[in-house]
């Protein structure tokens, strides 16, 4: 695996600061942007890093030179015409030789492992794959449109009009390409990465996205400046990198994100309690992930489908979005135990694992973000919630505002915490004085 970095933009935004610098050289914590970059590859084994620099970019070859003194083997590409962020691709083709190569942007703080990525990759046998995740504004980004197998099957402009709710999967500016990509590239013209590479390959089947939960923040203007220097003081960017060990306050969904009612059966039914977006920001801005849990047997009964499901989902995660908050992933299970309902789904009728109070489900989260359950909550609004916490190891908080009827299975289910709110209860777990 390669790296190539795409340092050649002007950076004009972030002029206050910059001055006269390049966008990537811009400190961070006494270090330019580029070489956190460069650091975080060598420091997952990717030594071979192609650089592209614009004709005025000799400060950087000044800097990192060959890149024995970063642990890394650096080139050069200067392009001398911009070419748009796919046109230099082809440029690479002999640097990149025959790997598959990391493809980033030069103005993104970042702290990932990368080859928690590669083995993604590699396993979906991707061409591309983009680092995805949830934002604080996907209502002006780009979006994935991502199927249930991680395959991207569509690409959303920032610039079209949304007239559907959408989930909130956002392109950070990080790709892994297989090296067939190179292939299919005919010669030096300006493309597009996104709009001209990978939605032609979007097309063939095989991109998919790799959800992450690590930091990635571009620093292209003053203020996004100013909140990475702050994140980089908290610990917060190494803190997110998937190497370390996670915190998570894993939520339940009706009668904790939703207002508890009838079963959610299509998404006009949805409702989001009116302290929601406000704890998930919280949540967000701590240094705990946000990872829903939840049980739609509604599936298996067959009061409606996989994609109204998705539709309901896609709506939940669009209103937390208008609020700036989001959810890290979201996992359901579609399964019910018990035979004998009209129209239902005999293949779903199964006692699964996944079902709360199992933890099948926390056990998928945990693989794909490497979570700690003894240092994670699970909140949710019945005792059958504060048994699945119990059961994963997690400490857990009831709340009162949901679901009113009593548990007899899981009666004597007791919770670390009550609240009668999702936003007193995250409060309470963040203040850390919950024992
Ligand atoms: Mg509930
Ligand atoms: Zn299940």
């Amino acid at each position: 695996m390669k790296a190539l970095i795409q340092a050649g933009g002007k950076g004009t935004r972030l002029q206050p600061v910059s001055g006269s610098l390049p966008k990537p050289m811009v400190l961070i914590g006494g270090k330019p942007i580029l070489q956190w970059q460069v650091e975080s590859l060598v420091k997952s084994g990717i030594t071979d890093i192609v650089i592209v620099v614009n004709p005025k970019g000799q400060a950087i070859k000044d800097f990192f030179k060959d890149g024995s003194a970063f642990g890394a083997n650096i080139k050069y590409i200067t392009e001398e015409t911009p070419l748009g962020t796919g046109g230099i691709l082809f440029q690479a083709k002999e640097l990149l030789g025959q790997d598959d190569f990391v493809l980033l942007f030069g103005d993104l703080m970042l702290s990932i492992d990368w080859q928690r990525m590669a083995a993604f990759h590699k396993s979906h046998n991707a061409l591309l794959t983009a680092f995805a995740h949830p934002n604080s504004h996907p209502f002006d980004s780009d979006l994935l449109i991502v199927g249930s197998d991680e395959r991207i099957t569509g690409f959303d402009s920032k610039r079209n009009v949304r007239k559907f709710f959408y989930e909130n999967v956002v392109t950070a500016g990080i790709y892994m390409l297989s090296n067939d990509v190179l292939k299919t590239l005919a010669g030096p013209e300006p493309l597009d990465f996104e709009t001209q590479i990978m939605v032609p390959n979007i097309k063939r089947g095989s991109v998919y996205a790799y959800r992450s939960s690590e930091y990635v923040k571009d620093c292209g203007t003053p203020d996004r400046y100013k909140t990475v220097t702050e994140d980089l003081k908290n610990g917060v960017i190494e803190a997110r990198n998937l190497t370390h060990k996670q915190k998570c306050i894993f939520l339940d969904r009706d009668g904790t994100l939703n207002v508890f009612g009838d079963f959610v059966t299509n998404a006009d039914k949805l409702q989001l309690m009116a302290d929601a977006g406000e704890s998930v920001k919280l949540i967000n801005h701590s240094d705990y992930l946000a990872i829903v849990i939840t049980n739609q047997p509604v599936i298996a009964r067959g009061e409606t489908s996989f994609d109204e499901l998705h539709r309901i989902h896609n709506k939940l995660e669009d209103l937390l979005g208008r609020e700036g908050a989001y959810l890290n992933d979201l996992y359901f299970c579609p399964h019910h135990p018990d035979k004998g309902y009209p129209g239902e789904i005999p293949e779903l009728k199964i006692v699964c694992n996944c079902r709360k109070p199992k933890i099948g489900l926390l056990l998928q989260a945990q693989e794909r973000y490497n979570i700690d359950f003894s240092e994670s909550w699970f909140v949710g609004d019945t005792k059958q919630d504060v048994q699945t916490g119990i059961n994963a190891g997690c400490r857990t908080v009831l709340l009162t505002c949901g679901d009113p009827r009593p548990s007899k299975i899981y009666a004597n289910s007791k919770p670390t915490l009550v609240a009668g709110s999702l936003e007193e209860a995250v409060a309470k777990i963040l203040s850390g004085q919950y024992n």
